[in-house]
């Protein structure tokens, strides 16, 4: 490990840089025409190819440029030995331009290597023995990526090209090497200059890394820092980095709608639900991304898809305009035969309303309201419905032979709220009414 890293900081030092240009080589060369002479390339010391023309080993020099993958030429310039042309004989040569280079690069090994250079987003990370042994290498970390992620989809965020040429023999790696130097993660460090309103709680979440090591390497005791401050901050990154992705199902409720519907056989107080309201369901497939950490980096939508439509609700609103006052409460007959008043030496507090075949027909509710008694019972009322409305206002109903609501129901106007019976004191089927006025009875033919 260690002398991997030593190498590691070696490569990183020297930037690892494609060998690079022969263009010193073309300044030593010693300028000679002439017909009756060819021209031996003298390389290292050694004699090692004869040209018919300068020309001829120009055209290699360019052979060998075309195959370096250039970035920078002060690092390579000062190792390169000279190469000088000596005038032979014209009848000894002559090699062609690939001859020559071969014959250069045959001599240059330990310069440069043909090899394959790693880049991420056009930049040089790495070189590698060439270019499958380098895509090996990538396809390794991926699999064993995949072993840890087993259901995902494991991929590079950068874009990796493999680009062969030569390169500083010292600067190829083996694979193990680069695998570990291109994905695992090593401590970084970044100088960070704080802005107005940070704390290290902030930056810490920035960056996300501890509070606790911001705190420690920075002598920090609280989570306090002064705008502009020097932070160094610690943070573990590698080279390359796995994206890992996943597509992802979510269901998603539809809200249903309200329709309204107009009812003209009913007063503007009533209304009714006719149909209950249902959401439906929507699933929505995305293609999420995340980093080794599992911290999201991007969510995309790839589909969606309605399951269930939602069911709306109906609501029937009655659109009549509501009669004034109060209504006559049994419609079956208008017939009273006991009024209000005083009646065997006592004071009868409501209207007796009765006529023959009464017995189980319709009570509506006088005025609109809020139910506020609904009891049953065979004394005195016997089944009997209050209700309350508004105002000071409240009416009784008693007697009846059913109840149809009850206590806590709003009932509008008009609805039928009980059926006309005989229960309690009741000596045959009637309905004995009352309008009571701050809890006190009062006529009801007063206000019908
Ligand atoms: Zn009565």
């Amino acid at each position: 490990m260690n002398s991997d890293n030593k190498k590691l900081k070696k490569i990183v030092k020297n930037s690892i840089l494609p060998v690079l240009s022969f263009t010193l080589f073309l300044g030593t060369v010693c300028y000679l025409n002439s017909q009756n002479y060819g021209l031996a390339l003298e390389y290292n010391g050694e004699q090692i190819a004869t040209v018919s023309h300068e020309e001829v080993y120009e055209k290699a020099n360019h052979m060998i440029m075309d195959q370096l993958t250039a970035d920078g030429k002060s690092k390579v310039e000062s190792k390169y030995s000279q190469i000088k042309l000596v005038p032979v004989n014209s009848a000894d040569c002559c090699e062609s331009p690939s001859e020559i280079k071969n014959k250069i690069i045959e001599n240059s090994q330990d310069i440069f290597v043909e090899a394959c250079g790693i880049y991420a987003d056009d930049k040089l990370i790495g070189v590698g023995e060439n270019e499958e042994s380098l895509r090996k290498m990538v396809n390794e970390a991926i699999e064993e990526q995949k072993q840890l992620n087993p259901d995902k989809n494991i991929d590079i965020m950068e874009n990796i090209e493999f680009k062969t040429g030569f390169f500083d023999p010292d600067d190829v790696e083996s694979n193990v090497d680069l695998k570990n130097y291109l994905f695992n993660e090593t401590e970084k460090e970044l100088k960070y200059i704080t802005s107005e309103n940070e704390t290290v709680s902030s930056i810490a979440e920035k960056f996300d890394v501890s509070e606790e090591v911001i705190r420690e390497k920075n002598d920090i005791a609280g989570d306090k820092v002064m705008p502009h401050d020097i932070i160094m901050i610690m943070f573990k990154d590698s080279i390359l980095h796995f994206e890992i992705s996943q597509t992802i199902e979510e269901e998603v409720e539809i809200s249903f709608e309200t329709e309204e519907r107009a009812n003209n056989s009913q007063y503007k107080s009533w209304s009714k639900v006719v149909r209950e309201g249902e959401n439906g369901k929507e699933t929505f497939t995305y293609e999420v991304k995340y980093d080794v950490h599992g911290r999201e980096l991007s969510k995309t939508e790839l589909s969606h898809a309605v399951v269930s439509e939602p069911i709306n609700k109906i609501i029937e609103k009655g659109t009549k305009e509501e009669p004034e006052g109060f209504l006559w409460p049994v419609p079956y007959t208008h017939n009273i035969t006991s009024p209000y008043g005083p009646r065997w030496g006592t004071i009868h507090r409501g209207i007796d309303i009765a006529a023959a075949g009464v017995l189980g027909t319709d009570i509506i509710a006088s005025e609109g309201g809020v139910v506020e008694k609904a009891a049953h019972g065979s004394t005195g009322y016997g089944n009997h419905v209050v209700i309350k409305h508004a105002g000071a206002y409240s009416t009784l109903y008693g007697h009846c032979k059913e109840l149809c609501v009850s206590a806590g129901q709003k009932v509008t106007k008009g609805q039928v709220i009980a059926k006309v019976g005989s229960t309690g004191d009741s000596t045959g089927p009637h309905l004995h009414f009352e309008i009571r006025v701050n809890g006190k009875q009062d006529n009801p033919q007063k206000y019908i």
